[in-house]
């Protein structure tokens, strides 16, 4: 990565820059990538179908029960933006010129309410027993909202996600997933994400890596490991009869 270059940075990036500097940088300049959580392909594939399921409401101007039912007055966005905002890798995006940098997120859906406003919508799957809203959830929604915002469009307080909680009440598999779907609205906080923005570009081009206080179980894992992997370099000795030779098997 050349350090005067233009930067693109993912939401995730952000994520992960907000969880570690260090990781970020590791990241960025040598492609050293914290090892991947399983697949979500259900999730993904929950995704999916809902899309599929909330693009036949789309170019009726009708909304999807589930906001009917929570009294939501809007209708899905049918903007010309829409495919690429949903694309992975390009999303809603903004390029600061001073930062030479651009930042960017795909979203799921987007509503349109009667003023021209847009609200972002994420689906979630989950298997859990309560439905939470995790930190990362809330952020995810921040930054996209900014991202929103920076692209010229006014956005509504609140951002919605729509659960599919798996339904374990059927008494058995029966070949089928049932799944309860909830409407949550959260408050939208767009405040915070202009400055760690800045931050991460800063400490992308940095030359060497930011150094860390309290490394997290990976890192101590891999300090530990690393003296073996590359052990000191001793002087050779010949063994003597005495000593035993030790055979791993
Ligand atoms: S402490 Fe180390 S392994 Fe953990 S996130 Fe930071 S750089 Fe990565």
């Amino acid at each position: 990565m050349s350090k005067f270059g233009s930067l693109r940075l993912s939401r995730s990036s952000l994520k992960l820059f907000q969880d570690c500097p260090r990781c970020f940088w590791l990241d960025l300049h040598h492609k050293i990538k914290r090892p991947p959580p399983f697949p979500y392909t259900l999730s993904s594939a929950v995704d999916f179908l809902v899309k599929q399921e909330f693009d036949k409401y789309r170019p009726t101007g009708e909304l999807p029960p589930i906001f009917v039912q929570h009294g939501v007055r809007a209708k899905l966005f049918n903007g010309e933006q829409l495919p690429v905002w949903r694309e992975n890798f390009k999303g809603v995006q903004y390029f600061d010129e001073d930062l030479n940098a651009m930042l960017y997120g795909a979203v799921d859906d987007v509503l349109e309410f009667a003023d021209g406003s847009l609200a972002v919508v994420d689906y979630k799957s989950s298997g859990s027993r309560e439905i939470r809203i995790y930190e990362d959830y809330q952020k995810q929604m921040d930054i996209y909202n900014w991202l929103l915002d920076r692209n010229g469009f006014q956005t509504q307080p609140e951002a919605y996600f729509v659960f599919y909680q798996v339904d374990k009440t059927g008494g058995g598999f029966q070949n089928a997933l049932p799944f309860i779907e909830q409407l949550k609205a959260i408050k939208v906080d767009k405040t915070w994400v202009g400055d760690v923005f800045e931050q991460a570009v800063m400490v992308a081009r940095r030359d060497t890596p930011p150094e860390i206080e309290t490394p997290c179980p990976h890192c101590i894992y891999v300090q530990q490991a690393a003296q073996f992997f590359n052990p000191p370099a001793k002087k050779s000795k010949k063994p003597s009869s005495q000593e035993p030779l030790i055979v791993l098997e």
